[in-house]
């Protein structure tokens, strides 16, 4: 018994967690809350912590089927566990608003007697991490006639089980609102701290998700095996890898300079990533957001059975809607329409797409991520026939800016938004997972008098005056800063919505209302309302100034002052977009040298006349 009990970790220890994570405010006392946690759970259920504290049973990207518990059938659940009718269940969930607090007041007050009736007499035992795990896995995954009725027995047991605070927590899963705002590096923090002490081990722990997308089983391997056993990882199909970034610039001269001399130059076509994986007739489509994409397109599926002439590959290419008729590109906004659409095979006649391929990552056994880029290219044209509707990307090498400029203006024509200028040099790998120089976007909008816009994540709201009494005025937004793993405050943005955007706003906003500020924000500011930095929003603003009340590149550039985009506007949501795909703040830096360059020119150039 002593035996079996070791390898499972009572549920009551990620509730206290979970709770004191719900509390916390600052990153350090997160990680080490996690650190706690970890050096307590057996390797043999660590994968399910890790899913179970982002409140998911698997990574997204595996498209197995989710919780799909509605409200109502989750308070029957409620009501048979804690013996109190639906009607009680419903009207505490009314007052309190949050249906895991519901579960956790009525469990604490639950009528011992009706129980007792109801299950018989067996005193429960402690809920385990895999008790609750494997239950809620069944929960998901029974379907067909009567599997309703089994969904909410189920739940109802495993709550029954529960104590209060255990009952809360479970509910939240279920619901899918755990939302405790624990990203990715955080853990990844915690796993080097637990698993190995060197710098060197959060860096392979990081590779090794960068190739698996799947961090519960990056756990698993590090507590099973050790941190050496890591560096076997190897790229798998049908497991997505995180994708390479592009950092940006603003001429031509620049980009060579800081790519080496030399570069390939690529279009960037506006649509929207895939990684396509093919293992003989299997095909699976993950977004830039590793989403499982695939359903939604059985015309890649198809050119990719028919079009990639190896057994197995993993290619990677934007999907970018054409028009059938002229084979010009259409805009992004026409692939957003055909992704709305429920038919999938009208959105497919109505909407048609080209891929067009830019890396490729894998083919029959080889690992192609160490190679360096125009290797990778060769070695994709070789097993690409090419189409239209399937091809690579159109591309030319130089090493002259006017070269490198025309090829941009030529993109542009095209319908496109401009160009990526990769280096060439031996060392330009495939990075997954990371923003780095080897990719040098170089976009149309860079152009403009006004700055770049930029994609922020919401932190906080101020309430609206006036017209919009009720709702939000303005948003706190932040930058990402990857190497804290924080949010800093860069503006507060009021205008740009429309009336539709603002009426949509509170509740959008709703399920990530914090009562204080995130850990992971850093902040000066204080708004009416806290949120976990989960939405993102793409801003353009007139420029960057320093700012005494914005965290942006805090002394930095000045002691006691940083960063903020003034006059920033509303330009739409990124529902694409996570929050630490957000511009960074060494982005946000970037730009404001830029710009004190621009301006120097300019008055150099104004003294001259
Ligand atoms: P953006 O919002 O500008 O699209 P992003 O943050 O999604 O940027 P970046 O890495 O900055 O991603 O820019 C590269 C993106 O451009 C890729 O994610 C991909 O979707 C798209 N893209 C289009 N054509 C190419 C190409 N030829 N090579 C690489 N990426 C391309």
């Amino acid at each position: 018994m002593g035996e079996s009990q070791a390898k499972d970790l009572e549920f009551k220890v990620l509730a206290d967690i979970f709770e004191k994570l719900e509390k916390t405010t600052k990153r350090t006392d997160m990680i080490a809350l996690l650190v706690e946690l970890f050096r307590k759970t057996p390797a043999e259920v660590i994968d399910k912590v890790v899913y179970l504290m982002q409140g998911k049973l698997y990574p997204d990207w595996m498209g197995l089927p989710e919780l799909g518990i509605g409200e109502k059938l989750i308070m029957r659940a409620v009501s048979m566990a804690t013996g109190f009718p639906a009607n009680v269940v419903e009207k505490e969930f009314k007052r309190l608003g949050d249906l895991g607090r519901a579960a956790e007041v009525l469990k604490q007050k639950k009528r011992q007697a009706a129980l007792l009736a109801f299950f018989g007499t067996q005193q429960a035992k402690p809920l385990t991490v895999s008790k609750v795990y494997n239950t809620l896995d069944k929960i998901a995954k029974t379907s067909g006639p009567g599997s309703i009725d089994l969904k909410v027995k189920l739940l109802g047991g495993l709550l029954q089980d529960a104590t209060a605070k255990e009952a809360k927590y479970i509910v939240r899963i279920v619901e899918g609102r755990l939302r405790l705002g624990v990203a990715e590096a955080t853990m990844m923090d915690a796993l080097a701290i637990v698993y190995g002490k060197t710098k060197a081990a959060r860096t392979l722990i990081e590779r090794a998700y960068n190739l698996c997308s799947d961090l519960g089983y990056v756990a698993k391997v590090l507590a099973e095996r050790g941190i050496e056993a890591l560096r076997e990882m190897k790229v798998t199909v049908g497991r997505p890898i995180r994708p390479m970034l592009a950092e940006r610039l603003s001429t031509p001269r620049e980009i060579l300079m800081k790519a080496g001399g030399k570069v390939l130059a690529e279009y960037k076509y506006d649509g929207e990533r895939a990684q396509i994986h093919k293992k003989e007739d299997q095909v699976w489509i993950f977004s830039r957001r590793l989403e499982n994409i695939t359903h939604q397109y059985p015309d890649v599926q198809e050119h990719a059975r028919k079009y990639i002439k190896a057994k197995e590959a993993i290619v990677e290419g934007e999907i970018v809607c054409i028009d059938p008729d002229t084979g010009e590109l259409r805009p992004f906004q026409e692939l957003m329409r055909r992704k709305r659409k429920h038919d999938i095979h009208t959105a497919m006649k109505d909407y048609p797409v080209s891929v067009f391929l830019f890396d490729i990552l894998y083919v029959d056994g080889e690992d192609l991520t160490e190679k360096p880029i125009l290797e990778r290219r060769k070695r994709l044209k070789e097993i690409i026939e090419e189409t239209e509707r399937f091809r690579l990307a159109e591309a030319i090498i130089t090493d002259d800016p006017d070269e490198l400029e025309k090829f941009f203006l030529k993109a542009i024509e095209s319908g496109c938004e401009g160009i990526v200028a990769k280096a060439i040099h031996q060392n330009a790998i495939y990075q997954a997972g990371a923003r780095g120089w080897l990719w040098i976007k170089y976009k149309r909008d860079y152009k403009s008098e006004m700055i770049d816009t930029v994609d922020l994540v919401a932190v906080g709201a101020f309430y609206g005056r006036g017209r919009r009494a009720g709702t939000y005025g303005a948003l706190l937004m932040a930058a990402y800063d990857p190497e804290a793993d924080m949010f800093r405050t860069v503006c507060k943005v009021g205008s740009g919505f429309t009336d539709e955007d603002l009426a949509k706003m509170a509740d959008m906003f709703k399920p990530y209302v914090i009562s204080h500020k995130h850990p992971r924000v850093d902040s000066k500011m204080e708004p009416d309302v806290w949120f976990i930095p989960q939405i993102v929003a793409e801003i353009i603003g007139a420029e960057i100034t320093l700012s005494p009340i914005h965290t942006c590149c805090w002394g930095k550039i000045k002691p006691g002052a940083g960063l903020a985009i003034r006059f920033p506007r509303f330009i739409r949501w990124r529902p694409d977009k996570g929050p630490e795909d957000a511009t960074t703040v060494h982005e946000i830096m970037e730009m404001y040298h830029k710009q004190l360059k621009r301006i120097e020119e300019a008055q150099a150039a104004r003294a001259k006349i």
